[in-house]
């Protein structure tokens, strides 16, 4: 991949750890409003909860059945719902704090400082992400990753969402870079992957989750060290 001058990056997952930010966002605000004792639940209960309405309500949001406020007004309540506490106001007071509160975590993922110091001085580096605008600034701007990219791509800007070629294409153009001199690095096999597929750039992809997808030409990495072996 010696032709390669651009690496992309999706940024939630991928560079910042938002599942791990995120548990801690969440175990602060169940703590502050008191949850366990007031529903009888501990965080360790509730977690897997919102995990599993949180991400396929995102993977909903991919495949376009649903909107980003369809999904704020629905995670909570769904989890809470699903775990056995009927109570749409704490819902929604975790909704309307949740974003906030992430951003006082910036852990990112293992590896990134690493990789990132190593590729910086070879090419150029670059985020897309599906994020909300105004969070995934702070999550950069406010963590250790500041100062490494010379742009970012938000889908927010476009309202087209990766795995749309479209978002890949308008990146590329930002960023002076070609798409044969670039690969996109993801761990969420279609909009990272498969999107960046479409659009034809090389992508490697990150299985953090083990979801064991494959394709062609593809590698996949379980770490970030791993990306040493391709560039
Ligand atoms: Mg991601």
């Amino acid at each position: 991949m010696n032709t390669i001058k651009h690496v992309f990056f999706d940024l939630d997952n991928t560079l910042w750890d938002f599942r791990k930010n995120a548990k801690f966002a969440l175990a602060e605000l169940y703590i502050k409003y008191d949850v366990e004792t007031k529903h009888g639940f501990s965080f360790d209960e509730f977690h897997p909860y919102y995990h599993q309405s949180n991400e396929g309500l995102w993977a909903q949001i991919r495949d376009k059945e649903i909107t980003k406020e369809e999904l704020r007004a629905r995670r909570f309540k769904q989890a809470f719902d699903n775990l056995g506490i009927d109570d749409d106001e704490l819902a929604a007071i975790f909704e309307e704090e949740y974003m906030e509160t992430i951003t006082n975590y910036n852990e990112v993922v293992d590896g990134a400082m690493e990789l990132l110091d190593y590729l910086k001085p070879k090419y150029s580096l670059h985020i897309i992400t599906n994020g909300f605008i105004e969070v995934s600034k702070r999550k950069i701007e406010s963590s250790i990753l500041n100062g490494y990219f010379q742009t970012v791509t938000y889908a927010d800007e476009l309202k087209i969402l990766k795995p749309d070629p479209r978002i890949f294409s308008h990146a590329i153009e930002k960023s002076e870079a070609k798409k044969e001199e670039s690969i996109y690095i993801g761990d969420d096999w279609i909009a990272d992957v498969v999107g960046s597929k479409k659009f034809g750039m090389s992508s490697i992809f990150f299985d953090r989750l083990n979801d064991n997808f494959s394709m062609d030409d593809v590698p996949t990495i379980t770490h970030l060290d791993e990306v040493k072996n391709y560039l």
